[in-house]
């Protein structure tokens, strides 16, 4: 069997379905399990209905639903023949109308938690998922829709539930398993799942990729198939560097980073079910099938390029501390970094000298907290806007002379901070946020200048 993910951007209208409706018929003989995300801006148009109603802006959040409820009518008038969209749009009008009651409720009380956030934004995937089942059916698939909620069971830690593997891997086998072996194609929402008890939950933002990995795992996928609107991972971000390539084969480790790093195609933790399992996963463009997009495979390939691509994160805070009693002392870090733990900050780069070291952080909400916490032991000092740099490639473990190609191509633009070395596979640096195009184009054309045939596109 293998697994078919598709994104907002290829269910976002009933011609994206159509087509990825037909990509999926395409590959029927391989039993497809199909995951999909909500439609294209669907969660965030939840979550700003949620917000306004937590605010107590009950117009606004009925709006807002309003203008989704008549989205989703259209979309499905334009999918199925009439005798099929009277019975849905009477499926789509009972899910409306509590979601329509569910924001009545938030705003009535003036408050939203995450956990009701969670059942608000459950509704784009619950909603698409639906959608495609019913046409999928309409374009003659034999198909069936899944409820994510009694898959995906996770804990309980609201919009960033951790998936239960043991029982995902149990529920999958058990309820998916009988209907690919009936020829049957199951479609069910990616991002959403629930709690043991059946509390509804969210993996966190563009976890969708993730949950087709995790369904893949269970199953014993041949493939993950992701399935986006761009050609694949590219060398770098093109709308910066219009030379950007395709990246034809990469490593799971080298993707991972890439991901976590700025790569915005596939969701940094699609790759761990997928390394459990040792699965290919395969990222595709939906508006163009015909290109074989990027594999990521455990041992990619040897390329003659040292670098596999270039990713750039911004929004980045660097967090200075300096405390001259760490002088020849020890367990400071540790006293430091319990204090991050303390607010669930999580820290990506570390540099430290004798008496100060500089970390840097994505989030800057818990950051007043942690300074009032480490005022006690030290100087706090924070610098917004900055961006995190990283150069992923296998290759730079074996090449001599590789920083001083990086810095060099970089020339005037400075560099706050500079980490090589821990997974032997990137160079990252931190520079100022509005230096990032400019440093990517140097990069990008110091290294591939004549990237490897057998690698990039
Ligand atoms: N719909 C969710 C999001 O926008 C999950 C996903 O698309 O992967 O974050
Ligand atoms: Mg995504």
């Amino acid at each position: 069997m293998i697994v078919m993910k598709f994104g907002g951007t290829s269910v976002m209208d009933a011609t994206a379905i159509q087509r990825s409706c037909s990509i999926v018929q395409g590959r029927l003989d391989r039993k497809p399990v199909v995951v999909v995300s909500a439609m294209a801006k669907v969660t965030d148009q939840l979550l700003a209905m949620g917000r306004a109603a937590g605010a107590g802006d009950r117009e606004q959040a009925l709006q807002l639903s309003q203008a989704l409820r008549d989205r989703h009518y259209k979309t499905a008038r334009e999918l199925l023949g009439p005798a099929a969209y009277e019975q849905f749009h009477c499926t789509l009008e009972q899910e409306f109308d509590v979601l329509d009651e569910l924001l009545r409720g938030i705003a009535a009380v003036g408050e939203l938690s995450p956990r009701t956030s969670d059942y608000v934004v459950s509704y784009g995937e619950r909603l698409s998922s639906k959608m495609c089942a019913a046409a999928f059916s309409a374009m003659g698939v034999n198909s069936a829709l899944v409820d994510a909620r009694e898959v995906m069971i996770t804990d309980g830690q609201h919009t960033k539930a951790v998936p239960q593997i043991e029982e995902i891997d149990a529920r999958a086998q058990a309820i998916m398993g009988p209907m690919l072996e009936a020829g049957c194609v199951p479609v069910v929402g990616g991002f959403i799942g629930a709690t043991k008890d059946g509390v509804q939950t969210t993996i966190g933002r563009g976890g969708s990729d993730y949950s087709a990995a995790l369904f893949g795992a269970a199953l014993n996928a041949e493939v993950i198939e992701i399935w986006t609107d761009v050609d694949g991972m590219m060398t770098t971000d093109p709308r910066i560097c219009p030379e950007a390539r395709r990246i034809k084969v990469i490593s799971f480790e080298e993707a991972a980073e890439l991901a976590y790093f700025g790569a915005k195609v596939l969701h940094p933790a699609t790759v761990l079910p997928a390394i459990r399992k040792n699965i290919p996963v395969r990222v595709l463009n939906s508006h163009n099938p015909a290109n074989e997009g990027t594999l990521i495979v455990a041992r990619a390939p040897h390329s003659r390029s040292v670098f596999k691509a270039i990713a750039a994160k911004k929004g980045i805070t660097i967090v200075d501390v300096c405390a001259t009693q760490m002088l020849m002392a020890h367990g400071f870090l540790r006293q430091l970094f319990e204090v991050f733990d303390r607010y669930r900050c999580s820290v990506d780069v570390v540099a430290t000298s004798e008496v100060s070291v500089s970390m840097t952080v994505d989030s800057a909400q818990a950051l007043p907290r942690i300074a009032a916490d480490l005022q006690k032991i030290a100087d706090v000092h924070f610098k917004e806007r900055n961006a995190i740099v990283c150069l992923v490639g296998e290759n730079i473990r074996e090449k001599p002379g590789i920083a001083a190609q990086v810095f060099g191509a970089l020339g005037d633009i400075n560099v706050c901070m500079i980490s090589q070395g821990a997974s032997e596979i990137n160079i990252t640096f931190v520079i100022d946020e509005a230096d990032v195009p400019e440093a990517i184009r140097r990069l990008h054309k110091h290294f591939f200048a004549a990237p490897d045939p057998e690698v990039f596109d």
